[in-house]
């Protein structure tokens, strides 16, 4: 049971390791040793290959002290795990494949999570720590104008976490045929006439467009407005898969299947094609569309986790999340707007609107 897991622990000291984004290596919290993700892979590849074997998608097993516990962790999917360096229960969803104990604070990882089918093909290291995580939180406020004071001055982070999200990462070809109506108007004046002379041209418009690795979130818990806000990724840093990059991050494995995903990716390829293709009409003065038609094809899939930072606040009994992409620092979320501020600087705006509205409506 307890191979099913696994502590990357320090060959110097046997302290914990975790994956630092700065210097791309796995560093000792204790004696502050480094070592390459080479060196830990194979340390580590003979203890990996018996965790996956141990490993089996299995029904989780009935708590013998409590049997209504178990139906309510059966319902939710949980599975218990035994810590390497402290023997605490760990408890998890059954998706995840790299988290930390709650007891002792180690980072452990999953690794039968992530084998055989189920292996990842790329992943993408963290660049940016917990710090780096935080200060862009502060410089994504300082410019907000509308933002409360008091939800700037506390530092009210409930809570973060740098996970690796599983991505699907879609080579596809699209084909696109689209027909429009564009038109030119020309004025000028015969005598006592201005004359208007409208030309009509259908313009039809055919090509094709290929894309690489267009990626969607394959995971549910992750909002996917947050997850497609923070692209793009740097695909120069993609790197083979391996669990050495984990160890002090949160890592789930997929939750939506490539299948169930295609409709997205389908989705945003076609309307890249679609303003492509529109985008070449040009040199009249108003285009409309007649009709289009759109065709999608995906190819290759590669399955990826990719760094991203998830932040939490409350405030006013709210929750306000952020996401900031691991890589690149990007950083989005959802913030309170200042009534009192809005107000102030819209109100000027609003008001002589209000006065032509109601002349408006009076002359009506
Ligand atoms: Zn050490
Ligand atoms: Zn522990």
């Amino acid at each position: 049971m307890a191979t099913e897991i696994t502590n990357h622990k320090c060959p110097a000291c046997t302290g914990p390791l975790h994956f630092a984004g700065a210097s791309g290596m796995l560093e000792c919290d204790y004696c502050g040793s480094k070592f390459s993700v080479e060196e830990i892979e194979r340390l580590y590849a003979a203890n990996e290959a018996e965790a996956a074997e141990n490993f089996e998608e299995k029904e989780d097993k009935p708590f013998e002290e409590n049997g209504t516990e178990w139906t309510e962790r059966e319902a939710k999917n949980l599975r218990t795990y035994s810590c390497p360096s402290c023997g605490a229960e760990l408890i998890c969803d059954s998706t995840t494949a790299a988290t930390s104990c709650p007891y002792c604070g180690n980072p452990t990882v999953i690794p039968g999570q992530f084998t055989g089918g189920l292996k990842p093909d790329l992943v993408i290291p963290f660049r940016l720590n917990k710090d780096q995580a935080i200060a862009a939180l502060q410089k994504y406020y300082s410019g907000k104008v509308f933002l409360p004071n008091d939800f700037k001055k506390r530092n009210h982070i409930e809570e973060i976490k740098g996970i690796y999200v599983p991505f699907w990462l879609c080579d596809c070809e699209t084909e696109g045929k689209a027909l429009y109506k564009g038109s030119n108007v020309r004025t000028w004046r015969e005598g006592d006439y201005d004359i208007t002379e409208t030309t009509y041209f259908d313009v039809l418009r055919e090509g094709k467009l290929d894309f690489e690795m267009i990626p969607v979130d394959a995971s549910t818990k992750m909002p996917d407005e947050h997850m497609d806000a923070i692209e793009p990724f740097d695909y120069r840093d993609l790197k083979p898969f391996s669990t050495a990059y984990l160890p002090g991050f949160f890592a789930d494995k997929y939750d939506v299947s490539q299948q169930d995903s295609m409709e997205r990716i389908s989705e945003r390829a076609k309307n890249s094609i679609k303003s492509e293709l529109r985008g070449t009409v040009r040199g009249y003065s108003m285009v409309s569309t007649i009709n289009e038609n759109y065709n999608f094809n995906s190819k290759e899939v590669k399955y990826a986790l990719l760094p991203v930072w998830m932040l939490s606040t409350k405030w006013n009994g709210e929750n306000f999340l952020f996401a900031m992409n691991g890589q690149t620092g990007k950083l989005i979320g959802d913030l309170p707007v200042d009534k009192k501020k809005f107000w102030g600087l819209f109100g000027a705006i609003a008001a002589p609107l209000a006065v032509i509205f109601s002349i408006i409506a009076i002359l009506l």
